[in-house]
């Protein structure tokens, strides 16, 4: 693919702080943006050159979004497939929809993960009653039931614990009917990430991994470097690049993992798209993951992924916006606000990055 020249337009299904992002990184490398989301003023689209307001699935929208784009992206990975599956013939999609599919439902992923030889937490399918009961019991009456689309944020999940009676019958009150998955319960010692990308020539980059503090379901913090050794780094980076190079990407990919307390990598899942887990790039390195993204879908050379701080990154969730000016106030601090006008409970708002000294060669501690 012949590099996007500079005031080609490209197009961003999804509206939120993700998009908002990617096209501000956009803007930096000359191209203009145009933002598919049926919400008016999104995060997005206050910061793009044009919005659409339509649905993502809303064939006048679709159309009129691959006439007036030369590449789309998306920004989260929900988009129905069908939908992209018809831009394709119009626009080039990327990172392609195979992509979406795989991480769409969480069965498939992990299908598609263990079919590359990488370890998960063990799951098994659960379409009633009787697969969840002999899945518990495969799974020494512990787990966690999950629906197998659109969970995010913890959503669509429920814990079920031999020593909380009755758990198992609650979760399946609470999301039978759809198809689920249960999942066994990992004892992890930590959770990290990697963003990693591949350009359209097929050359891989990837970013640090990050540990990643989670509360209920929703990354309060990532922490670079994330104390692990170089052995996991290692491992997690060459995860990242054999699902790439799986998926023919081209893009940004966050993928999370589980280290578990004896030292194994478990995929927990991928998200094909730039992450937040990831956010703390644009204050730590010369080249964000944003920057990366625009520049992996419009044909251009991947950037450095070198990191020149320590950092810790966290997220400002519903009324913790009020902290930002004193945030703002404190030197080494790089505060992001993603122009949402309501700060509803569960709601990301922004985020910062605290920088400090690089303490370490290679990033990763032993
Ligand atoms: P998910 O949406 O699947 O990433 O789940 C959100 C969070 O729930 C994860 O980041 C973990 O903190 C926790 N979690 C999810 N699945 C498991 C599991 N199989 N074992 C232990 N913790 C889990």
């Amino acid at each position: 693919m012949a590099p996007l020249p500079p005031g080609a337009t490209v197009g961003i299904i999804g509206g939120g702080q993700l998009g908002r992002m990617l096209a501000m990184a956009a803007a930096r490398l000359g191209y203009r943006t145009i933002v598919l989301e049926p919400q008016a003023d999104c995060p997005a689209a206050q910061v793009a050159n044009r919005q659409i307001v339509g649905a993502y699935d809303d064939a006048y929208a679709l159309a009129e979004l691959a006439r007036a784009s030369a590449v789309v992206t998306y920004e989260f990975e929900n988009v129905p497939v069908e939908a992209v599956n018809e831009l394709v013939a119009d626009v080039p999609v990327l990172p392609p929809p195979a992509a979406l599919e795989a991480a769409q439902d969480r069965l498939v992923e992990k299908n598609f993960l263990t079919g590359l030889g990488l370890a998960t937490a063990p799951y098994r399918a659960v379409d009633g009653m009787d697969d969840l009961k002999a899945g518990l019991a495969a799974f020494g009456g512990a787990g966690i039931l999950k629906t197998r689309r659109f969970g995010y944020d913890g959503k669509g999940q429920a814990r079920i614990a031999p020593d909380r009676p009755g758990s198992a019958e609650a979760a399946w009150a609470e999301l039978g009917g759809r198809p689920l998955i249960l999942e066994g319960v990992v004892d992890f010692r930590a959770e990290i990430s990697i963003v990693a990308a591949r350009g359209a020539d097929g050359g891989l980059a990837a970013y640090d991994p990050a540990a990643n503090v989670h509360r209920d379901g929703i990354l309060r913090s990532s922490t670079v470097p994330a104390g692990i050794s170089d052995k996991v780094g290692g491992s997690a980076r060459a995860a990242a690049f054999a699902i790439l190079d799986a998926l023919f990407y081209v893009g940004v990919i966050g993928v999370e993992f589980f280290v578990t307390r004896d030292g194994r990598l478990l995929v927990n899942e991928i998200a094909p798209r730039v992450h937040n887990s990831g956010h703390w790039t644009e204050a730590a390195c010369a080249v964000s993951q944003f920057e990366q993204h625009i520049r992996a879908v419009c044909g251009l050379p991947l950037g450095d992924t070198a990191r020149h701080s320590d950092c810790v990154m966290e997220n400002l969730i519903g009324d913790e916006v009020a902290r930002a000016p004193a945030l703002l106030a404190e030197p080494g601090l790089v505060l992001h606000l993603y122009g949402k006008a309501e700060a509803r409970p569960g709601r990301k708002m922004g985020h910062f990055t605290k920088l400090g000294s690089r303490q370490s060669a290679v990033g990763n501690r032993t």
